[in-house]
């Protein structure tokens, strides 16, 4: 049993990769996990992802409301975006939303990753649509992202940056599998498009 310290230490990890990697600038991006239903562990607003402890970290419910947060910390106010996430996925225990420069391009071309280039993107990526512009913060980009949760497991968010969510954050760094997480994200351009179909989950219909 990995205890809550650990899984905020963790957060703190991936922030750190997601900016050394140029995937968020200034106070960019935001990272949830889920400890039980009810109870969500995510980074603040309004700090670089980059330089976090574990002091940083809000602990959440699942309407976003604030559990625990030190003084001067608040949650992300991208967190209804996360919850919606959790809500209509219960299989997934971590969510990562950054702003990857090859994959923030193609969500302001309005252009899918969709299309097969690379087997190796095809095998461990597959596809990822383009949600609706909605502005942040507000319930449009809940809404916009929600009709792709069943089918897909990351989601461009036209005009803004990408979202992609796993079954563990632990599992996913455990099992060099913080790619799961994150690089559907970051998958630069050449990469970027893959095969249509390999990464919908089952029963998925075109929207
Ligand atoms: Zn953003």
């Amino acid at each position: 049993m990995v205890s809550e310290y650990e899984i905020k230490k963790q957060i703190c990890e991936i922030g750190k990769r997601i900016y050394d990697r140029g995937m968020v600038a200034a106070n960019d991006g935001n990272i949830s996990v889920k400890l039980s239903d009810n109870v969500f562990l995510c980074t603040p607003t309004g700090v670089s992802k980059g330089f976090m402890t574990p002091e940083y970290i809000c602990k959440v419910d699942a309407e976003g409301r604030v559990i625990q947060a030190n003084p001067g910390f608040k949650p992300s106010s991208e967190i209804k975006m996360h919850m919606r996430v959790y809500k209509e996925r219960p299989d997934v225990k971590a969510v990562v939303h950054a702003h990857p420069m090859y994959a923030t391009a193609f969500a302001i071309a309005g252009i899918p990753l969709t299309q097969p280039i690379m087997p190796e993107a095809v095998i461990a990526l597959g596809c990822v649509p383009i949600a609706e512009y909605g502005t942040p913060s507000t319930d449009e980009i809940p809404n916009a992202v929600a009709k792709y949760l069943q089918n897909f497991d990351a989601v461009l968010l036209a005009n803004h940056g990408a979202l992609s969510y796993g079954d563990s954050l632990i599992k996913c760094l455990s099992q060099n599998g913080i790619g799961r997480v994150l690089r559907p994200a970051a998958v630069p351009f050449q990469t970027a498009r893959r095969a249509q179909g390999a990464f919908q989950r089952p029963g998925y219909q075109a929207v």
